[in-house]
């Protein structure tokens, strides 16, 4: 089962100092709230999606959504959120997965390296994965050296994936 959904932090708290409430008629006791939302799997935050917010007086503790705000509030209110900058954690999956991602890839050259290695100096042992000629996959088991000879098992069985290895 994947767990799944969205969280929300706080990212900003601001006064709306020229502001007055419009159901206490207080000045400067008007707050913008900002939250950003976030996707989250397995609540490990993924990446953000979206700010949301409300304003509220302090003094009444009247809530306004932007639709129910003045428009002199809204203007307020749309300056403080836009100007609101998420924390970097809450791309910390994607982080995650540009690691696993660069892991798998750096693994993948390390690979390729040894094989290089294995050609270039081929002992009793070694499997080779070949690709034949009418593109399938097979592997060669080195039985010994001899100068410049190598002597190798060929498997059996030929097959279109990779990583077959069935020896007779
Ligand atoms: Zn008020």
């Amino acid at each position: 089962m994947i767990i799944y959904g969205y969280n929300s932090t706080a990212i900003a708290t601001e006064q709306l100092v020229n502001i007055t409430c419009p159901n206490c008629e207080t000045k400067g006791e008007v707050y913008a709230f900002i939250l950003r939302r976030h996707a989250h799997v397995f609540w490990i935050p993924l990446f953000p999606i979206g700010k949301i917010g409300v304003a509220q007086c302090q003094h009444c503790k009247s809530e306004f959504k932007k639709k129910q705000m003045p428009e002199d509030m809204k203007r307020a209110y749309q300056n403080v959120k836009s100007d609101a900058r998420g924390p970097i954690w809450q791309f910390a999956g994607l982080g995650i997965i540009a690691v696993i991602a660069g892991a798998i890839y750096v693994n993948g050259i390390i690979k390729d390296g040894q094989n290089e290695d294995f050609i270039h100096a081929p002992l009793k042992g070694d499997v080779y994965e070949c690709k034949t000629s009418n593109g399938y996959f097979t592997t060669l088991l080195v039985d010994g050296v001899n100068g410049d000879s190598v002597f190798v098992f060929e498997n059996n069985y030929e097959t279109n994936k990779k990583n077959w290895a069935q020896w007779n």
